[in-house]
């Protein structure tokens, strides 16, 4: 058995779901597990929505809703030639439960909220998708991740029950393969033990698809993109980046560590543990290899690059010249949860510590006004952090031409650099 996961970009017009589905087919009779996000841009519309709703601002809420209704009505009916009604009536349930819900008035945490709401992309693309794939004689069970994946209720970023989810999968998943070669489910998404809708994490839909390969007897996962493989950098700010045919595990948790893009942080380990091997593959080029990730040394890597720009570089200073010690920095990072924020990077000295972060604007204000209650607060805008793993002479030299260095970290493997404008 298999498990795909398809990505919002793959399924965000028609020729891209009939691609999607083609690949799909074909895999077929083989048992396969599907994951999809949801279409397109559809995640950040329903945030949008939620916004709205949680401002108190109910009819705009509602207006924004009726874009994501439309949009996926009408890709529906482009899509689907016989069974459309049928799919339709699926779609319809989901709206009115939203709907239902953006009536009222918030009375819960806008996180809570977040949830009830932003799920219904994942379950609208896929029951499209399954429709879609059933009309074109793919033997396919949809199932709600709901009622397998159970999480606590720490939304938007909840945490798997491993035990009750992995219970769940061998009695209900697991069955459906009998009668069915596919078996499609929703990436991203959960719920609590009180049937609240929860969510893992912003593009958390691959790490639904390592807990599903984790606990079935999946031999794979082969996450498709609208990339050739893994690069070493983002070609389109290092027109040199090169494919990298093979990485470890090790090498790509580091590298999600550090920002790389590529592949959601949490996915490595439950693969890393079971040993199960992850292909990176284009949905746009089938025949091309991508990538493969397992446990492998990776060999002869060339320099990779991560890119973060918009930093911001804030230095916690003592306010008495006393060390910056276990109490204050404690309660610095009794902040940062507060906040919702985490450094990208971080350094002591005796008496400051330096942190750089994502520049998320009023975030950074209100952590900066926090902290100077205990520290002098210090702040500088507008910087660039790269990291390059397996670095050398020459590419540091070229990435850091017309550049000042305000800080710089360095183990055997990795540098990373704060960087300003030159
Ligand atoms: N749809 C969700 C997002 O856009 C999850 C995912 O795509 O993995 O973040
Ligand atoms: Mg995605």
């Amino acid at each position: 058995m298999k498990v795909y996961k398809f990505g919002g970009a793959s399924i965000n017009s028609i020729e891209r779901i009939k691609n999607t589905g083609k690949i799909i087919a074909e895999e077929a009779p083989e048992k396969l597990l599907l994951v999809v996000s949801a279409m397109g841009k559809t995640t950040n519309a329903l945030e949008k929505v939620v916004e709205a709703f949680y401002e108190g601002r109910n009819e705009d809420a509602l207006k924004l809703f009726e874009q994501v209704k439309e949009n996926h009505l009408k890709t529906l009916k482009f899509l689907m030639v016989v069974g459309w009604k049928q799919a339709e009536d699926q779609l319809k349930d989901f709206f009115t439960e939203i709907e239902w819900m953006l009536h009222d008035k918030p009375v819960r945490s806008f996180d809570y909220y977040y949830d009830q709401v932003v799920c219904c992309g994942e379950l609208l693309s896929t029951a499209m998708v399954s429709h879609y794939l059933n009309e074109q004689k793919v033997k396919i069970k949809w199932i709600d991740v709901r009622d397998i994946l159970r999480t606590d209720n720490n939304f938007r970023d909840a945490a798997i029950d491993w035990a009750f989810t992995e219970t769940k999968i061998r009695s209900v998943v697991l069955p459906f393969f009998e009668e069915y070669d596919v078996v499609i489910t929703q990436g991203f998404i959960g719920s609590t033990d009180e049937n609240e809708s929860t969510t893992l994490g912003r593009e958390g839909s691959d790490f639904t698809a390592a807990i599903f390969a984790n606990l079935l007897p999946a031999e794979s996962v082969t996450i498709w993109k609208d990339v050739d493989a893994v690069m070493s950098a983002d070609p389109r700010l290092h027109p040199n980046a090169t494919i990298i045919p093979a990485l470890s595990f090790t090498e790509v948790i580091e590298m999600a560590y550090y920002g790389a893009q590529v592949i959601h942080p949490k996915t490595i380990k439950p693969l890393q543990n079971k040993d199960i091997p992850l292909f990176v593959k284009s949905f746009l080029n089938p025949s091309l290899p991508g990538t493969t990730i397992s446990r492998k040394l990776s060999k002869n890597l060339p320099p990779i690059i991560v890119d973060k720009a918009s930093q911001v570089l804030i230095q916690f200073k003592s306010k008495d010249f006393s060390f910056v010690e276990d109490k204050p920095v404690q309660q610095l990072h009794e902040l940062f949860k507060q906040v919702r924020i985490q450094p990208n990077l971080s350094q002591h000295t005796a008496i400051s510590l330096l942190c750089c972060f994502d520049d998320k604007g009023e975030k950074i204000d209100q952590l900066a006004a926090d902290a100077s209650v205990i520290f002098d607060v210090e702040l500088e805008r507008n910087l660039l952090l790269l990291t390059v793993r397996h670095y050398d002479a020459e590419t540091i030299n070229t990435l850091t031409a017309n550049k000042q260095i305000v800080l710089e970290q360095k183990t055997q493997e990795t540098v990373q650099l704060v960087l300003r404008a030159g």
